[in-house]
């Protein structure tokens, strides 16, 4: 039999406003990636709309380095979006017209040097023993104190309210096998919140520590209203428990009526001087009434939360294996580098 093919593994770089950046972080990349000469590297940068020479500089790149694919968003689209349109071409996208070769697994990270080149090649060691996907954790953050004051109370109430568990100070730095990102790829919800949509998809996936470093050079493309629209996207995403509240706190409305009324019936029975004609029943169908819209409203937030997640139309299950009579259980793809794992 011939040799086996080699591995082949893509990157997935967004590029928004990097035009300071891209020679320096290629360098890195392509020094950093150099130690895996038996890999072969595909690098698709995807340029989200940038209003600065960051295109015609990766145009240079793709005429000095044939690795390189460029990818052009004709606006921007933000940075979700941008590795989204970045997986679909190296994995097999759902619109079924996939240009090139699937890769066998894919890298995503940020082109301004926060996420270390040297770390995705550690993230490919873990791959090729079985892990399938490999999330950067970051150890530490070099960012300011509003930052990451502001990540902390995000990723506190994300952990609080979603549905699944996503794992805290994780950025989109990651590698996905080739399986991951075919099921990352059947999530087309239009608010993405991929770190969670990769949580969602399972498998079995593990943290790599890293140090984040500073941005190179320009400036950040999150500012506070992206930032907030992401967090939201984050956290309604992945739950309808603030629509549930809404009934909570209807029946806590309730309850509290229904203690008025009896501390109106002991008003009227041992301090009659005290009661004022008429204000109990005022008092207590105020509260009595705002219960019982709050709790009407909720169960219209019941099902608009069932509408919610039936249009959000994810995939019901991945599966991550197929053993069946007559066909071989599916071998674990290309990532032998001895040929002694199975
Ligand atoms: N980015 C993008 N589109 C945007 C904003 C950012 O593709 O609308 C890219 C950007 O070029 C970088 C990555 O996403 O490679 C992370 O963005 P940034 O460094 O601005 O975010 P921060 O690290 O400050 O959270
Ligand atoms: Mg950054």
């Amino acid at each position: 039999m011939s040799a086996p093919a080699r591995p082949r593994i893509a990157y997935v770089l967004p590029v928004y406003n990097e035009q300071d950046n891209i020679a320096v972080f290629h360098a890195a990349l392509s020094k950093a990636t150099a130690a895996r000469a038996d890999l072969d590297f595909e690098f698709v940068y995807v340029n989200d709309g940038s209003r600065d020479a960051s295109l015609d500089r990766l145009l240079e790149l793709r005429d000095a380095d044939p690795r390189v694919t460029v990818l052009s968003l004709s606006r921007n689209f933000g940075h979700q979006l941008a590795v989204t349109a970045g997986l679909d071409l190296v994995g097999a996208g759902t619109d079924g017209d996939a240009p090139t070769a699937a890769a066998d697994a894919v890298i995503v990270m940020d082109t301004d040097l926060q996420d270390p080149p040297a770390v995705s090649v550690q993230m490919i060691d873990l791959w090729e023993d079985g892990v399938d996907v490999v999330y950067g954790q970051r150890r530490s953050r070099k960012d300011t104190v509003f930052k990451r004051s502001t990540a902390y109370a995000f990723y506190w109430a994300l952990d609080r309210l979603a549905s699944i568990e996503i794992p805290r100070n994780v950025g989109d730095f990651r590698l996905m096998d080739a399986q991951v990102v075919a099921e990352v790829g059947r999530y087309r919800e239009h608010g993405r919140f991929l770190r969670g949509i990769v949580a969602h998809v399972g498998f079995r996936q593990e943290a790599l520590l890293f140090d984040r470093d500073e941005r190179f050079a320009g400036e950040t493309g999150y500012p506070l209203r992206k930032m907030l629209s992401f967090a939201a996207n984050g956290i309604l995403g992945f739950s309808t428990a603030p629509l549930r509240l809404i009934s909570r706190l209807g029946i806590a409305i309730s309850l509290l009526s229904v203690l008025l009324a009896l501390y109106v019936a002991y008003v009227r029975v041992f301090q009659p001087d005290q009661s004022v004609p008429g204000w109990a029943f005022l008092g207590v169908g105020m509260f009595l009434l705002g219960g019982i819209q709050l709790i009407m409203m909720g169960v219209i937030g019941m099902y608009l939360g069932r509408v919610y997640v039936e249009a959000q139309d994810r995939p019901l299950y991945s599966l991550s294996l197929v053993a069946r009579e007559g066909a071989p259980a599916a071998p674990r793809r290309h990532r032998d580098r001895s040929g002694a794992r199975s």
